[in-house]
């Protein structure tokens, strides 16, 4: 894992999803747009997602489709959110450093 959990207020990972971007099979990190993204210098209102998925081993940032984000945010912070693929919308490669 790298330092990604430690700079990000995430608030719980998904269950192993295939990432869109590296192709390996992870569990993404979750958070939400207010939980400190902002801490990389990126504008979460350009984004028009309130859930968001980073791939831990290539940093990629997705946005997670509305329909899946409205489902998970009825759940605990603790629980592993299930995101399809398929829900996955690519933005951006973080400029995280190990
Ligand atoms: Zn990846």
């Amino acid at each position: 894992m790298k330092k990604t959990s430690d700079a990000i207020g995430f608030f719980g990972q998904s269950k192993p999803v295939a990432c869109p971007h590296c192709g390996k099979t992870v569990n993404m990190q979750m958070l939400r747009s207010s939980n400190g993204i902002g801490a990389f210098g990126i504008s979460v209102i350009n984004y028009k997602h309130d859930l968001f998925a980073i791939c831990p081993e290539c940093s990629a940032l997705f946005g997670v489709d509305r329909k899946v984000s409205r489902i998970e945010a009825r759940n605990t912070m603790d629980q592993y959110a299930d995101i399809p693929a398929e829900s996955l919308l690519f933005q951006q490669v973080l400029p995280i450093k190990e």
